[in-house]
């Protein structure tokens, strides 16, 4: 059984950008008699609150996209022992380490940036002796990192191809769990997404880089990884990327405009789903949907669409 899965950051209302991964989550796993199971990813409790997850619950209802499984969604905020559990495996062997460096002394430190402008850490902390970190957790609170290998992951995405990355190279020891306590992204989603059965993941572009790094630790964890589609950014129509700040293209904004069957028309035809942008349902998209039609490149939305 095919299982996708929405993962939204309730940190604003959707974008049409987030709206578009939801689309394509759904016709993928719906084109082949799956279910679309979902995760309110909202492990920064302060930056997600309850009312956005329910807004976003009611505005995939609203365009006939909501999700199948259980009653309830999975909250990150409520699984922290889940995670711990996993993160205690690494520990054990070794692999986790505090990290006393400050924002500032990351990014003054030599160490490459990535082509997606974040740092790759230099291990900085890494060989700090017991005393070393006994004296230094007097002034601060460290977060914890995992010692990466030096070894290169590849895979087939199943959108873009293939990717792949080196570890120590190109992406450094990453965070596991933050200063104040609260568990990285990368660790919940990877023990998210194999707890929940989920077997394939899409989501935006912009997460391609984190994928050997999820891979890596569906590999140590004993884990089963999903198969990854990758799809392209949303851009506006000026060439910016689109966030929830974008106030027009909320769904609280469109919903006063335009009728579900417009807005999923209009975002089918942009990303190449059918050729004019005419209403129309998700169940129609999905009798004929095809991961061939949808672009590689970012899609920039048409000026007059919205
Ligand atoms: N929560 C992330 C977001 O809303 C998505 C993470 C994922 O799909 O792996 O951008």
């Amino acid at each position: 059984m095919i299982a996708g899965r929405y993962a939204p950051s309730p940190s604003g209302r959707m974008h049409l950008g987030n709206l578009m991964c939801c689309l394509l989550a759904w016709l993928s796993a719906k084109s082949k008699d799956g279910q679309v199971l979902l995760r309110i990813e909202d492990l920064d409790t302060q930056r997600c609150p309850r009312v956005f997850a329910d807004a976003i619950i009611d505005d995939l209802a609203w365009l006939g996209l909501a999700a199948d499984g259980p009653q309830l969604p999975v909250y990150q905020s409520e699984r922290a022992e889940i995670y711990q559990r996993y993160y205690d495996i690494l520990d054990r062997r070794g692999l986790v380490y505090p990290c006393f460096c400050s924002r500032s002394q990351l990014h003054a430190a030599s160490a490459p940036h990535r082509s997606d402008g974040q740092v790759v850490y230099a291990g900085t902390c890494r060989g700090l002796t017991p005393a070393e970190v006994a004296e230094r957790c007097k002034i601060r609170a460290p977060a914890w990192r995992v010692q990466v290998p030096d070894e290169t992951i590849s895979f087939t995405d199943g959108h873009m191809g293939m990717y792949e990355e080196n570890l120590a190279r190109d992406c450094g020891d990453f965070y596991l769990r933050r200063a104040d306590g609260v568990f990285a992204y990368q660790l919940a989603v990877v023990v998210d997404d194999a707890l929940m059965g989920v077997t394939e993941v899409v989501r935006g572009s912009d997460l391609l880089s984190s994928t050997p790094r999820q891979l890596w630790l569906y590999r140590e964890l004993g884990l089963t990884p999903p198969t990854f589609y990758h799809l392209p950014l949303l851009l506006a129509p000026d060439g910016r990327r689109l966030s929830k700040r974008d106030g027009d293209q909320s769904l609280e904004n469109l919903r006063a405009r335009y009728s579900a069957e417009e807005i999923i028309g209009k975002l089918a035809f942009a990303c190449g789903l059918q050729a004019t942008p005419r209403p129309v349902t998700p169940q129609e998209l999905a009798a004929d949907f095809d991961w061939a039609k949808v672009p590689k490149n970012d899609i920039v939305l048409p000026e007059s669409m919205f």
